[in-house]
């Protein structure tokens, strides 16, 4: 079973589902020579998508451009569905910080086709998940600081003020289609600067002084 891991007592919740938002950054919307949607973008990765601290992401064979795109993650702390913005934060336990990672040449031509992102989005190893702390400490939900190192260069820095969809926004809209379940998993998109990983690339994500990330990157065998 796939899980989530609680920093302060190493608790394990499984996790049923991976919600994801794409383009809730203008300067990402941007670099992507993309266009500001009407409404959240969503897709899903799967539960057996996930790797955890210290763990290795092996770029499948079958794309020449895979992306990573820093993420602050939210953990769903209980059943939630038709939840208010006004509530929405009672049903999330804590967050993490993750990658999404992205097969960006296999995406492009779905976008073409109009073909879904699935294979894209949610092969093997896409999503590396750091353990999550309480949102007790967070002091300010509009002033997370994410950064994101390879190789010890800062490739990646982003902080939740720019999000065009905030916390609330997000856990209210998707209750109203999906039911969220404690562990769930809700991914709320990258900011700017997008990039390509390659074979030996160290990984180092950190949100504010208070969640780290390290992974590695291998091309599969
Ligand atoms: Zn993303």
């Amino acid at each position: 079973m796939s899980c989530i891991i609680s920093k302060n007592t190493q608790e394990k919740l499984n996790v049923s589902k991976i919600l994801c938002l794409g383009m809730n950054y203008d300067r990402h919307i941007t670099e992507l020579n993309s266009i500001k949607p009407e409404s959240p973008v969503i897709f899903m990765k799967p539960p057996s998508s996930i790797i955890h601290d210290n763990q290795q992401i092996i770029l499948p064979k079958i794309s020449d451009n895979v992306h990573h795109e820093l993420e602050i993650v939210m953990v769903i702390s209980k059943k939630a569905r038709n939840i208010s913005i006004e509530n929405a934060m009672d049903y999330v336990e804590g967050f993490a910080i993750g990658l999404d990672l992205t097969l960006r040449d296999i995406q492009s031509e779905a976008k073409k086709k109009g073909h879904p992102w699935t294979i894209a989005k949610g092969f093997d190893t896409s999503a590396p998940i750091s353990q999550f702390i309480p949102k007790n400490e967070i002091s300010d939900l509009n002033n997370i600081d994410i950064k994101l190192y390879i190789n010890e260069q800062m490739r990646q820095h982003g902080n939740s003020r720019d999000m065009i969809y905030k916390f609330s926004e997000i856990v209210s809209y998707l209750s109203g289609i999906f039911t969220l379940e404690k562990g769930d998993l809700i991914y709320t998109g990258t900011p700017e600067g997008v990039g390509k990983l390659k074979h030996g690339d160290q990984l180092k994500a950190v949100l504010n002084d208070s969640l780290e990330l390290n992974v590695t990157v291998v091309n599969e065998e």
